[in-house]
């Protein structure tokens, strides 16, 4: 799918309750908020924000499914085949789904369409099969013993989710919880509400129980803080930025010192060394780990850092990289840059970047707003409608710097030059951030030396990117987050491990 009219879609908002939505109306005089489009800055709905009594009826709901609706007793292959169904469902949705997603974020829809509802369905379906093979373990004993471990579901999640990848971030924490047999209270951002509520239907309609996954509209100040607090939600799976991750975390602690799972922000490495192989591929990548969604990816690869005689071929190949994007509306054909999700994100970026050059970065390229043709074939100054940033390579920066620290969120990526691999190392460790790093060399003795030192849950040797092996977690070292997305470890993570000890003799 390449495009889409955007006056065709209609979006249902409110929340999904106990398998239903709940009407608008039905809280009148709660606080809503003005949904807007990133591609066009064009307000398209407003969304009712859940105050702390609607998040407690959410979580009563959800609590009273987990404990009489038979998702957490019934036979785990039963519970797969049901989130196998829900996974095909999403599948085949992906004509409503796609341009659902892409409407209200910055997701083009040709993206949508080929990775992130697939990769939503792939993620159910690959949850699914742990529901029956993962379990508890027999413990080695002595002969009048009996030991074991018994893996139950902690009961009802709360979950909370950012607006970049809207479905897939969502799915990340629903899917594991599910499979595990728990009851779920979603969160979606309150800038990306809606696609989420057709994969709650979605869920229904495979057979999930009503009240096993819910989702919640709000802000984070009185919606989140209600779930993170309650008291019925035994364990909080967040994704987010590093400084709200921190809040939850004390909030948990306030509130009945709850485990979390913290998926958080990052300011993530590329090393290339002239040995690298296949510069036009390396350039490839790297300008892509950037411009992608527009940088606004966690793992996104925005601090390069090149061996110095290799600085300018490379540089230069990036740049021709960059030449190529075509930003515009994520339901317009043809568009390869997205939109960045809101004015005062995109006025944020250009704050960085003007105190960066102030401070003594020179910029190599970009720097700027970009102007797009709109959808309607009008060609908008993006300081008016919609906000669309060029890539933007900075060089002339220390470790210091604001670029080099701040995750900015935005395709801004920074060039340092080095001398030696332990130069390298030294200027990839990030005093706060260890989400991802990149590592590009022919020699294998130093990647691994590198894969070792480097402080940060993934490193990419030759590549960067890609999550679609579901079996590889993906989790932050440091102020990055605690604990993985993805993985056996994510399955396990939304199990509590009961220990039995019997004795066995006569
Ligand atoms: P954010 O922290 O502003 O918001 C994330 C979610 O938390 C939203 O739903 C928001 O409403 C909610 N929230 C805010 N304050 C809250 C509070 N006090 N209590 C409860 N909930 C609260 O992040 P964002 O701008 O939506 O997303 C971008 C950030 O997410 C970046 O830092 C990015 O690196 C990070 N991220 C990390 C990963 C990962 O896997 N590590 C993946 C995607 C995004």
């Amino acid at each position: 799918m390449d495009s889409f009219d955007p006056k065709g879609i209609t979006v249902r908002s409110g929340h999904f309750i106990g398998g239903e939505y709940v009407a608008e109306h039905a809280h009148e005089g709660s606080r809503r908020i003005d949904v807007s489009r990133p591609s066009d800055g064009v307000v398209y709905a407003s969304v009712p924000l859940a105050d702390a009594a609607l998040v407690d009826r959410a979580v009563e709901n959800a609590w009273q499914a987990f404990r009489t609706s038979g998702w957490a007793t019934m036979a785990p292959r039963e519970r797969a085949r049901i989130l196998r169904r829900f996974a095909d469902l999403i599948a085949a949705d992906v004509a409503t789904l796609a341009p659902l997603e892409a409407l209200g974020s910055t997701r083009p829809v040709r993206d949508a369409a080929a990775w992130d509802v697939p990769f939503t369905a792939e993620g159910i379906r690959f949850y699914a099969e742990f529901a029956d093979k993962v379990g508890g373990d027999v413990a080695a004993t002595d002969h009048d013993h009996l030991g074991m471990t018994i893996a139950e579901p902690y009961g009802v999640i709360g979950a909370i989710a950012p607006w970049n990848f809207p479905l897939v971030m969502a799915s990340w924490k629903i899917a594991p919880a599910l499979a595990a047999g728990n009851a779920v209270v979603l969160k979606p951002s309150e800038m990306t509400p809606f696609s989420i509520l057709r994969l709650a239907e979605l869920a229904i309609q495979a057979g999930v129980p009503a009240g096993i996954l819910n989702i919640v509209q709000g802000d984070g100040q009185v919606t989140g803080d209600a779930l993170v607090r309650h008291p019925r939600i035994s364990k909080v799976t967040f994704t987010g930025s590093t400084r709200t991750g921190a809040s939850i975390m004390a909030a948990c602690a306030q509130s009945g010192t709850k485990p979390v799972t913290l998926e958080l922000g990052g300011k993530s490495p590329q090393i290339v060394f002239a040995d690298a192989p296949r510069l036009d591929d390396v350039a490839r990548r790297i300008a892509g780990a950037i411009s992608g969604n527009a940088g606004q990816v966690c793992v996104a690869g925005s601090r390069l850092l090149v061996e110095r005689p290799l600085v300018d071929a490379l540089a230069d190949r990036i740049q021709a990289a960059f030449k190529d994007l075509r930003p515009g509306a994520t339901w317009a054909a043809g568009t390869t840059l997205s939109p960045i999700i809101s004015e005062p994100q995109a006025a944020r970026i250009d704050a960085i970047i003007g105190r960066s050059v102030a401070a003594g970065a020179t910029l190599r390229y970009g720097g700027h707003r970009a102007v797009v043709a709109g959808h309607d074939g009008a060609t908008r100054g993006v300081s008016t409608r919609g906000a669309f940033y060029m890539p933007t390579i900075l060089t002339d920066v220390t470790a210091q710097s604001e670029a080099v620290r701040e995750e900015v969120f935005g395709p801004v990526l920074t060039l340092q030059a080095f001398d030696s691999e332990d130069e390298a190392l030294a200027l990839a460790q990030h005093p706060d951030y260890g989400l991802a790093a990149g590592v590009h060399t022919a020699d294998l003795g130093r990647a691994l030396r590198l894969v070792r030192g480097l402080e940060a849950g993934t490193v990419w040797v030759n590549r960067y990117g890609r999550t679609s092996d579901f079996m590889i977690p993906t989790g932050g070292y440091k102020r990055s987050g605690i604990g993985k997305d993805l993985g056996r470890q994510a399955y396990e993570a939304n199990l509590r491990f009961k220990s039995v000890l019997i004795d066995i003799r006569p």
